[in-house]
Formats: structure tokens, sequence, C-alpha cells
């Protein structure tokens, strides 16, 4: 199983895409150490997220704590706090570090909300390979404002010899925002077909079946069904900074339980984790998100392993590329079923459920508090 653990929900950039950063936890709420040595051995991947975990002034603990508990740790960071970085690479050199990069520096500014982000996330990459990181990356949310710039983006990680993760715009009751729609669908889903070919072109199996993940990005762009069934609860899993445990972070009404409350194998086993994977089962949300696609491409017996139809996808267009053939995307994308705007029939889970309610007393401020429609 993977693990998410969102460990605040305070936060120093000012992204559009997301509004936590308005709706920041109180430190002294937030998930403790104590919690997190709670949680068993075994986990595959457990990623330290938030909000920006670097806010923690006790990351460097969480680490020492969650590092033998898993196979691969994992930060996802805005990058704007390197030193915070640079002591945890110090101490744990393959700890894999995704540093948020939407384009180059007016892009990514503006996106982002950052002063000088784009400087500050280079310096600090170029910190942390200095230091011996050889698990680095930059993460990009792919959107119409950015989507000009992947390839290029993906050029300069090629170039720095360090990963490229990408994710779309998702809606989430952990982002606060109902809003986050592409608007012109086909021109992003379209550019992405470039990103997949180019990944395939290169030698990294890593990259091939992230190609495989961009084409599950294409599908969700275009409002279309999941390239494989989501395993939210069964195969990965949320504690959030309250230490409460949900299935995803998009939809509140997947709660299980609460780490700190009960003991881990008893959310896990217990009546409201059956019940909730039976709603999992039954989602139509259709995300495709890096954490819980990725989980879903494994191989559930042998995690090391993908499954037989991301792989059988590879194997078939890595074929392809290397032979000078074009991939046939619409073999895998019906184009004409495309979703134009928002009127999309997707739930909304931003607000007015109850668990909403139930938490917003323990949010330093209201959950409901809704900017204006952010049409940037
Ligand atoms: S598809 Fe449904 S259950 Fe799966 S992550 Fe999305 S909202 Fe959660």
């Amino acid at each position: 199983m993977d693990l998410t653990v969102i460990s605040t929900y305070r936060c120093n950039s000012r992204c559009s895409m997301c509004n936590i950063w308005k709706h920041p936890t109180l430190p002294v709420q937030e998930i403790g150490l104590s919690t997190l040595n709670k949680l068993p051995d075994g986990f595959d991947n457990v990623n330290i997220t938030g909000g920006e975990p670097t806010l923690r002034n006790d990351l460097l603990d969480m680490c020492e704590i969650l590092y033998p508990k898993a196979k691969k740790l994992e930060i996802s960071t805005n990058g704007l706090r390197p030193e915070k970085l640079e002591t945890v690479i110090q101490r744990f050199p393959n700890i894999k570090i995704r540093i948020s990069l939407e384009g180059f520096q007016q892009t990514n500014d503006r996106i982002r909300g950052e002063r000088k982000g784009f400087e500050t996330k280079m310096r600090a990459m170029a910190r942390l390979k200095e230091l011996g990181g050889t698990d680095l990356g930059f993460a990009s949310v792919i959107q119409d404002e950015n989507i000009d710039e992947i390839i290029e983006l993906y050029n300069l990680t090629k170039h720095e010899k360090i990963e490229f993760a990408t994710s779309a715009l998702h809606n989430a009751f952990q982002f606060h925002k109902g809003d986050n729609w592409p608007y012109n669908r086909l021109r992003v889903a379209r550019q992405i077909e470039t990103l997949i070919t180019e990944m395939l072109r290169t030698n990294s199996v890593k990259s091939w079946f992230r190609a495989y993940l961009n084409l599950g990005l294409i599908r969700k762009i275009l409002g279309q069904k999941r390239l494989l069934v989501c395993t939210a609860g069964t195969e990965f899993i949320f504690v959030d900074p309250w230490s409460d445990v949900y299935a995803c972070n998009v939809r509140p009404d997947l709660l299980i339980g609460n780490l700190e409350e009960q003991p881990w194998d008893r959310i896990l086993s217990g009546d409201k984790a059956r019940r909730v994977r039976e709603q999992v089962a039954a989602c139509a949300q259709n995300c495709w998100m890096v954490t819980t696609a990725r989980t879903a491409m494994r191989n559930p017996r042998v995690p090391s392993l993908p499954k037989l139809r991301p792989l059988a996808w590879v194997i078939n267009n890595k074929l392809r590329v290397t032979m000078g053939m074009p991939i046939r995307f619409q073999k895998y994308i019906n184009y004409v079923d495309i979703a134009n705007d928002s009127t999309l029939k997707r739930k909304d889970y931003s607000s007015g459920d109850p668990i909403r309610r139930k938490l917003s007393p323990k949010s330093a401020q209201p959950y409901d508090e809704y900017g204006p429609f952010n049409n940037r």
C-alpha cells in the first residue's frame, strides 16, 4: 500500500489551482511524531506532502520515522525553503524529492503566486544535486497556462538528468476548489501526445511508464473514463494534518478513521473502511493524479512490476516509436467525446457536505470561504 501524509495545510505559495493556503492548519493541530510512529512498516511509497511540508519544523524528524517504514519516501514540495530540503538530503540522499514547477520564470511565478519562485527552485535543485540527492525531479500541473512550455520543461529535466512528473488540473476538497477545468481541452490534450512520444524515445524505463501515465492525463483532461480502476482505500490512503484517514484527498465523504484515536489495523479492517471501498468501486470521479494513478498501474501482487495493460501498452508503443512509427492515439482516446466546458457533470466535492462542516472548527479559517471564480 502507498500512503500520503498531508503534514500541514499551511503553504507559502499562492497557486491559482489550489486554495489550501487560504485555509491553513495551526501548527499545534498538525499530526505529531507519536501519531506517525503508530504507522506500521512495509509501505511501498510514502509521500510527505502539504500544504508545504518544509514549513514543518520537524520535517527531518518525520523523515526519521517514516523512512524505515517505506521502500521509498518522497517529499512533495514547492522548493521555496531549500535549506530544509538540504538537511533532509544530507541525512537521506535517496529520499525522492519532487519540486513543483509550473513553467519558466513568468509562467511559474504567475500560476503559483511566487516571487522569484523559478530561480529559487532551480537553485534548490542544483544544491540538492550537489549534495548527492539520487532521486530528484520537478513536478508540473499541466494546464492551459503552461502547456506550451511543457516540452521545454521536460527537456530541461532531461538535460539536468532529473525526473519530470506531470499531473492535470483536479478538483478536490483538499484544494478547496471546484473550478479547476482546462479551457481548451483538445489543445491541452493534443500537446501531451508530443510529451508521450518524447518520453518513449528515451532509454529510461521509468519514462516509458510515465508516458502511459500521461496517456491517462489526456483522458482525464477530455473528461473521459480512467484507464484503470481506482484503488483508493485499498492500495493507497491519505492521512491529513488532523490525523484523519481518508481513502483519497478528493472526496471528504471517504473518511475511514482517525490515527490518533484508533490503531491503524482497526481503521483498515473496520466497517467504515469496507463501506468506503464500496463507494470507491462506484466512484465516477475519474481522477488521475500521480499518487493515485501510479498505484493503480502497479501489479498488486508484485508491486515492483506493472499491471499487464500498462505493460502491453508500453511494449507496443515503445516498439512503434523505435521503428519511427507514430503512436495511434485514436486507438486509446476518443477525440470526438470531449467535454467542452465546465458543464461536464461531475460532483463538486469542494463544499456542502457534512464532513467538511465537521472539520471546519479545526481549521484556522472557515472552510467554506471561497474566493471569486478563478478565471486566471
Ligand atoms: S476516482 Fe473517486 S475514489 Fe478514486 S481518487 Fe478519485 S474521487 Fe477518490
